[in-house]
């Protein structure tokens, strides 16, 4: 049972005194032990598909709440505003959301808008004095990244990235694994991410709002998940790339790119990103002792996998359910994820995938 006290003793205590989390972030929202701390109030940018899965998921969160929306189409707001009890001062636009500054009761905005848009959206959320949770890839290329960064430090609010796969039960069981050694010294992370992209004219084929392809959008997964299965920064990546649709996937837009990864260890990464594969969701660990396979390995779930010592058996719970009660613990608390979720975790990816375009244009290995 799930008891506060279970929850308490799965608490641990990280290298720089702050508690870290090392199991379903929320098992308050599991048990259905009553919650009486404090609820981290959130407006909603952007009211897409992801948008909307967020916000389904958060009816479900115990210390995150949906208060507020920013969207350009009224519309949704009306249909949001009736479906999750949203009062009219909490709902704003592209023109006027820097107003939310004025609103006590909206703490964070939360950016799920075109990728090309994240930087000012967030940087304007961070102004208003709102702390920002901003959907993956944080920003088109590492100098946004980190102007993103700065800025929040400048505002003093936080930056967290919606990486929902450091509070999914299976792969936090991987990485406590990798943690206390069951695989001996990881060698070995291979990763393939992938699906079939639809319709044409989306702004996920469009560069100035995507900032790329495949690679922006869900090759993304296999590079965060190299750094946390293995549990090392690469130090240089190698890429190349294929595209048979020249039409669909413009200069600038990649349909599919192979990329390695090598590491300080001596670790090797080796990675597949595509816009042009079905069924591509896997990642596979090897280590001296043991490995880990899992897939799917970062959808929506439920996660599937196993070690050398059996079958996964943690629990599925909604991703962006964990998520979003983990951020509230995390901003409130200082309860850390088991990998982290801030800003700079961000940039660490967007270091890498410009590495990764870098090493497709020259053909060269690019050193990180
Ligand atoms: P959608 O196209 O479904 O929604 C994006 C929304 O952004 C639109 O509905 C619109 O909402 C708003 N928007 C503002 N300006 C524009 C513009 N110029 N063009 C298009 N939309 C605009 O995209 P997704 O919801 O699928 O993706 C949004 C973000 O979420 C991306 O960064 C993506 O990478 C990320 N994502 C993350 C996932 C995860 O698992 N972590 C999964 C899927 C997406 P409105 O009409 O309200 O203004």
């Amino acid at each position: 049972m799930g008891t506060r006290r279970n929850f308490l003793e799965k608490l641990t205590v990280s290298a720089i005194g702050l508690p870290i989390l090392g199991s379903p972030a929320n098992l308050f929202a599991a048990s259905g032990e009553p919650y009486q701390g404090p609820v981290l109030r959130v407006a909603i940018m952007g009211l897409g598909s992801y948008g909307n899965r967020v916000a389904r998921a958060m009816v479900s969160c115990k210390r995150s709440k949906l208060v507020g929306v920013i969207s350009g189409t009224p519309s949704k707001v009306a249909d949001w505003r009736v479906k999750y009890d949203i009062p009219e001062k909490n709902c704003y636009n592209y023109d006027n959301f820097d107003q939310i500054k004025d609103n006590p009761d909206i703490d964070a905005v939360y950016v799920i808008t075109p990728n090309g848009l994240h930087k000012d959206h967030a940087i304007r959320a961070a102004r208003a004095g709102k702390h920002v949770i901003c959907e993956k890839p944080m920003g088109i290329n590492a100098r946004e990244g980190q102007e993103m960064v700065d800025a929040c430090k400048a505002a003093n609010v936080r930056l967290l990235i919606g990486y929902r796969m450091h509070f999914e039960p299976k792969t936090v069981e991987v990485i406590r694994m990798r943690m206390a050694g069951e695989f001996g010294k990881p060698k070995f992370f291979q990763g393939q991410s992938g699906f079939v992209i639809g319709d044409p004219t989306q702004w996920r084929l469009n560069k100035k709002l995507a900032g790329g392809g495949a690679m922006m959008d869900i090759g993304i997964y296999s590079i965060n998940g190299a750094r946390y299965m293995l549990g090392e920064e690469p130090v240089w990546v190698t890429a190349q790339e294929t595209k048979t649709d020249p039409v669909k996937f413009k200069e600038g837009v990649d349909e599919t790119i192979q990329f390695q990864m090598g590491f300080p260890s001596g670790a090797v990464a080796n990675c597949l990103s595509t816009y042009a594969m079905n069924h591509l969701d896997r990642f596979f660990l090897n280590g001296e002792d043991g490995f880990a396979e899992m897939q799917p390995s970062s959808g929506y779930g439920p996660i599937e996998g196993r070690t050398h010592k059996g079958e996964l058996t943690q629990p599925h719970i909604t991703h962006q359910t964990l998520q979003m009660d983990g951020m509230a613990q995390l901003i409130f608390d200082g309860v850390e994820p088991i990998v982290p979720v801030d800003g700079e975790e961000g940039v660490k990816d967007m270091k890498i995938i410009d590495a990764i375009f870098q090493a497709v244009k020259t053909g060269k290995r690019v050193d990180l």
